[in-house]
């Protein structure tokens, strides 16, 4: 069975945008591979090492998220990335194997330092040695599961290439010791926000949380983005500039056509499309939540879950990490 290694930072709850561009995926790649799902907290120190306590909240809300939307604990191994030392161990291994101004080439690198520049400066001066370096650290998370295959958005592909790179160098000089892993890029588009913005994201606060309650999701949804051109209630209207329109079809409405249909002969207000689109919503997320609540109620069995999910990594960390020792010479008392 090949391995897939996904995951997330914990550094808030997961909203649609999460679900649709690659937890709905990872729940079905569950059946067919050994998956890990990696609980990142170690990358998400990098921009919020004064916030620990975000980051040790977000870390029990996302595994909560992730059960609620169907991750199998039996299927897929769920860990906690800090709880596994042979990542960093590994992590210092790389660093040799990369130079400096390729991980200031990495586009995505750069682009997200632009946009935290409350912690890394105006112009990204107050880069870290940790944030330049955290494609290293994804590199040995990737490579202790030995994994084969890395499922990821857009904004991931630049990193998976730098892992590329560093495990064929770390093959070529140590000898054959990794499956040089192949991205999987998600078929999903990149889920757009209410406000019409390309990207639903924390950061925009345009987000539908996957454990918002009924009122919030109401209240969400009337604010979304409408037809600019359509001002009374029976004016025909263009669907695709409606950003109701785009989420009765994301989550797939099975009335879809109707409201295409009743929106462009102006047959459809806006407040009622809304309502029914609120509706849709709370009930498309009521399984999810329910799982959710099962498990919020029962944090010992979710700590089971944990425990167990890093336990089956460290042994995997720990047999990959046998090999590399002593590829690099380094089995001193074996
Ligand atoms: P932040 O605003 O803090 O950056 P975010 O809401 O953008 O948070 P991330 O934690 O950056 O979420 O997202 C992690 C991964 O989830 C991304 O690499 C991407 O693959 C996926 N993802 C996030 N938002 C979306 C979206 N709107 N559409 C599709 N995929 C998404
Ligand atoms: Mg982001």
């Amino acid at each position: 069975m090949k391995t897939i290694l996904t995951g997330d930072r914990p550094t808030g709850r997961l909203h649609l945008g999460h679900y649709f561009g690659s937890v709905e995926n990872r729940v079905k790649l569950q059946n067919d591979y050994d998956t890990y799902i990696l609980i990142a907290d170690v990358q998400a120190l990098t921009d919020n090492f004064n916030n620990p306590e975000k980051v040790r909240k977000s870390v029990y809300n996302l595994a909560l998220d992730y059960l609620g939307c169907g991750i199998d604990p039996k299927q897929s191994h769920i860990y906690i990335q800090s709880l596994i030392p042979e990542v960093a161990e590994l992590t210092v291994y790389f660093s040799n194997l990369v130079t400096v101004p390729r991980l200031y080439r990495n586009p995505t690198t750069k682009h997200e330092l632009l946009q935290k520049k409350e912690v890394f400066g105006e112009s990204g001066e107050g880069i870290t040695y940790g944030f330049l370096g955290y494609p290293v650290s994804q590199a040995a998370d990737i490579a202790c599961v030995n994994s084969n295959l890395v499922p990821v958005g857009e904004d991931q592909l630049p990193h998976i290439e730098q892992t590329r790179e560093i495990l064929r160098k770390f093959n070529n000089i140590y000898g054959e010791t990794f499956n040089i892993p192949e991205p999987v890029l998600s078929t999903s588009p990149r889920i757009k926000g209410l406000d019409g913005n390309e990207k639903m994201s924390k950061s925009l606060n345009n987000c539908i949380y996957l454990s918002d309650d009924a009122d919030t999701i109401t209240k969400k949804v009337m604010t979304a983005v409408t037809d600019p051109d359509k001002i009374r209630k029976d004016d025909p209207a263009n669907p695709d500039k409606c950003m109701v329109y785009y989420y009765h079809k994301l989550i797939r409405n099975k009335d879809v056509d109707t409201v295409c249909e009743e929106c462009k002969k102006g047959e459809r207000g806006c407040v009622y499309c809304k309502k029914e689109l609120a509706r849709a919503i709370i009930e498309f997320l009521k399984p999810i939540q329910e799982r959710r609540k099962y498990y919020e109620d029962r944090p010992e069995e979710v700590e089971k879950i944990l425990k167990e999910g890093t336990l089956a990594t460290k042994r995997k960390a720990e047999e990959v990490m046998k090999k590399v020792r002593k590829n690099m010479n380094l089995d001193y008392f074996e």
